[in-house]
């Protein structure tokens, strides 16, 4: 019998805490050999993959993707936004709960499972809604696997608004005590209501009304509301898609508290300015908004100081025609950018422009977050015993951006025409290669994930 299934030769290695020539040997799904240098001559594989320089990445952990299905399967599907997330280098979704029903209940969790089970191509975990009107369920959330509850502090559903601090402690307590993650986008629910009454008296359609709409200071209160009571109740929070340097100023303070605190920045953040609202209109909305270039600055910098922990895509695709309806007004435009295909070629052109490095993309797009959801030792990281997860890049190519077709229903991208170094060449997940040269495989089954239990 051969020693490995899967021999991977001839690549650079992106390992924690250290990058190297080597090889990979992969039997079971998993990562059996972690080796620098060139395999023995007399190793026996059963298949033998030469990655021809190619740098090897552990295969991306997206924390914060909206795949939409059921009931919303006009806009993607698990399918698609699966096959979006191979052909993007990206071998874990963790999916947010807004299908339609949205999964607030185990019933909700269960039937999404088995959707997801017969048509995902790459490994996935469901995350919860969850509310005043559902801290009931929270216990068989968790039993069924959900890996995270999420929380809105602005934009709720019906019944899982937080109207004060008393109510978004008590579930923010519920959370604690079933041991679960509460991730929390953070927004003044009363200071975007205000902002919109004054736009709308003024008569603003424009897309920049629009960023008009959040201010910085309402993302600010909810990450302060959220870490601080997050710490009266010992619940373990995290800071969704944060956009503006007041609330990484925020977050820097409340961190040196402690407390069991992480913050997410999503890459159109790191790339984009409120700019693209005068270039792409409704294209460009999205929540929090497109900020200013000094936000932009300030996010990188928060990265690289450790206020922000992890990269999260926040990819919500919506139909062209829905985007459509909000270019004369920009009201009418639902909220929402597709960003799984496009995440790693930018931050591989952001390693290539000098804003970071390899150790850090991997750490910030795949261990962190595994590691933060619960997926640490298994997922996200080249060692042995992991997830055989991968991305294959070629760091030198170059390519533009949205010029062929993509995987995701929505068929844009906010950053069409953008020109970028580094590429993705492969995808493997638990050894199986799922992407190759933009080839999805579309036989390819992704598996359920559940946090480890704490
Ligand atoms: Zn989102």
């Amino acid at each position: 019998m051969a020693a490995f299934d899967l021999l991977v030769r001839g690549a650079r290695i992106v390992a924690p805490g250290r990058v190297f020539p080597g090889w990979l040997g992969l039997r079971d799904g998993r990562f059996a050999a972690v080796e620098e240098g060139v395999p023995p001559a007399d190793l026996e594989a059963a298949e033998v993959h030469d990655a021809g320089g190619l740098v090897a990445l552990p295969g991306l952990v997206d924390c914060h993707a909206h795949l939409r299905e059921p009931g919303l399967e006009h806009k993607e599907d698990f399918a698609t936004g699966t096959a979006a997330a191979a052909a993007g280098g990206v071998a874990t979704v963790l999916v947010q709960p807004f299908s339609r029903p949205p999964v607030a209940t185990a019933v909700d969790l269960a039937r999404r499972r088995a959707i997801a089970e017969q048509k995902a191509v790459v490994d996935f975990g469901l995350q919860a809604v969850v509310g005043p009107a559902n801290l009931d369920e929270l216990p068989a959330l968790q039993a069924g696997g959900a890996i995270s509850f999420e929380l809105f502090l602005a934009d709720a559903l019906e019944g899982m608004a937080m109207p004060d601090d008393a109510a978004l402690l008590r579930v923010l307590e519920a959370v604690a005590a079933v041991g679960g993650l509460a991730g929390v986008y953070c927004e003044s629910e009363a200071l975007k209501n205000e902002a919109i009454r004054r736009l709308e008296r003024a008569g603003r359609v424009d897309p920049q009304a629009h960023t008009l709409s959040r201010p910085p200071a309402g993302e600010a209160l909810g990450a302060a509301r959220a870490a601080l009571l997050g710490r009266q109740a010992g619940a373990r929070v995290h800071l969704r898609q944060l956009s503006t340097r007041e609330a990484v100023a925020v977050v820097r303070a409340l961190k040196e508290l402690g407390g069991d605190l992480t913050a997410e920045v999503n890459p159109h953040h790191l790339c984009l300015t409120s700019a693209e609202l005068d270039r792409q209109g409704p294209y460009a909305r999205v929540n929090p908004p497109l900020r200013e270039a000094e936000d932009v600055e300030a996010l990188w910098a928060g990265l690289h100081d450790g206020t922000l922990d992890l990269i999260g895509t926040d990819h919500a695709p919506h139909a062209r025609e829905e985007k459509e309806s909000g270019r004369d007004n920009i009201w009418r435009a639902p909220t929402g950018l597709p960003g799984l295909e496009t995440w790693l070629p930018l931050l591989l052109d952001a390693v290539a422009r000098g804003r970071l490095d390899l150790l850090q993309l991997a750490r910030w797009c795949a261990e962190a977050p595994a590691r933060r959801f619960g997926l640490g030792g298994r997922k996200g990281a080249i060692q042995v015993g992991a997830d055989a997860d991968l991305a294959l890049v070629d760091l030198q190519r170059e390519a533009v951006l949205g010029q062929g077709p993509l995987y995701t229903k929505a068929g844009y991208t906010p950053f069409h025409g953008r020109r970028v170094r580094g590429i993705v060449q492969a995808t493997y997940v638990r050894g199986r290669q799922v992407m190759r040269a933009g080839r999805v495989d579309p036989g390819a089954r992704g598996a359920f994930l559940r946090s480890e239990a704490r």
